[in-house]
């Protein structure tokens, strides 16, 4: 699928001396581990080419991966080709720099909102970028070289944003590109303990949460956690929005939400949106945000703005319902 834009991708590559790579602000698992493990592919491949990784934002829970590459002066940028990973839009690619470069490559599987790549290759129904990655070491093995470290990142993006391949997202393909990372011998025992081990405070906030969490008429599960509640428990940002998994098997509650309050002088909240069966993303576009069908986000300002949200949120779930009969 895609052939000739992931051979024009590869041409770009060939073709360029350095590269930049790029990725979404907040990072995640799939995108910390889609620019990691695709410099290493390039490394591996090319060791003459320069390729950096500069990202000012990092993730605690990431950093078990190292960290990334030093800045470099904004000239280097000029005769360079960026590659854009896993990033729906141009206003959350996390580094701006990368409008200096020549030309950009952007690879995706975000709902399509925002053409800024030169070259594009987007696949909504992938589960992960890193998927896409495997797939395009996987078409072009007999000329790109994978290690086990770049496996190894590429796996971590994979477990993390397929929900441990189980969204829906996951097919025959997902594991077929599992597989061939798995044959580079990934130590997956010790991965799953720096990703999903948790603090002894960390379980009393989960505790907290369990009790403060509420569900809307029609079956909407939320939580809000203000600034007190994570000083409370001493939380980053990043920890307490980690909440919103704790939603998720809920039975009857077919979306849920999490609102985070942000540190920022607008005093603006972080919206986190998950849902199962139905898709939820154009909730997320009404209110400043967007992504995924069944995990989206958005940004809404004040207790209305979270009031309002929430009907949104019933009363699609309401209509859901109202229209279907297998849901759980
Ligand atoms: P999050 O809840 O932040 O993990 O977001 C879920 C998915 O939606 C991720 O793939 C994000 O990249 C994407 N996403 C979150 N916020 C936005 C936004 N404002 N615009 C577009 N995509 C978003």
């Amino acid at each position: 699928m895609n052939e000739a834009k992931k051979e024009m991708i590869l041409n770009k590559i060939r073709e360029y001396r350095r590269i930049m790579l790029f990725r979404h602000i907040r990072c995640d698992g799939d995108c910390v581990g889609a620019t990691k493990g695709l410099k290493e592919i390039l490394k591996a491949t090319w060791p003459e080419k320069e390729v950096y990784l500069i990202d000012a934002q990092h993730s605690d829970y990431l950093a078990f991966l190292g960290a990334d590459d030093e800045p470099v002066p904004d000239a280097l940028y000029a005769d360079a080709l960026a590659i854009v990973l896993d990033t729906g839009t141009s206003d959350r690619i996390s580094n701006p720099k990368y409008a200096l470069c020549r030309e950009i490559v952007k690879i995706d599987h975000h709902i399509p909102k925002d053409a800024y790549g030169d070259y594009e290759w987007v696949e909504e129904h992938r589960s992960s970028c890193c998927e896409m990655i495997v797939d395009f070491y996987s078409t072009f093995r007999s000329e790109l070289k994978l290690n086990s470290r770049a496996a190894a990142f590429l796996y971590t993006g994979m477990v993390t944003d397929s929900g441990r391949f189980r969204f829906r997202e996951v097919s025959g393909d997902t594991l077929r590109c599992a597989a061939i990372l798995l044959d580079q011998g990934i130590d997956t025992e010790r991965l799953y303990a720096h990703l999903y081990l948790e603090d002894f405070d960390y379980l009393k906030f989960k505790a907290y949460v369990y009790k403060a969490m509420k569900i809307t008429e029609h079956g909407v599960a939320y939580l809000y956690i203000s600034k007190a509640m994570r000083e409370k428990f001493g939380l980053t940002l990043e920890a307490a929005s980690s909440a919103i998994s704790f939603m998720d098997s809920i039975r009857g509650c077919l979306c849920w939400i999490a609102f985070i309050e942000n540190d920022d002088e607008q005093q603006s909240i972080r919206v986190r949106l998950r849902s199962r069966f139905v898709s939820v993303n154009e909730i997320g576009e009404r209110w400043r945000g967007g992504g995924h069908a069944c995990a989206c986000g958005a940004t809404v300002y004040g207790r209305k703005e979270v009031r309002a949200l929430l009907k949104d949120a019933d009363a699609r779930i309401a209509e859901y319902k109202n229209t279907h009969e297998d849901w759980l």
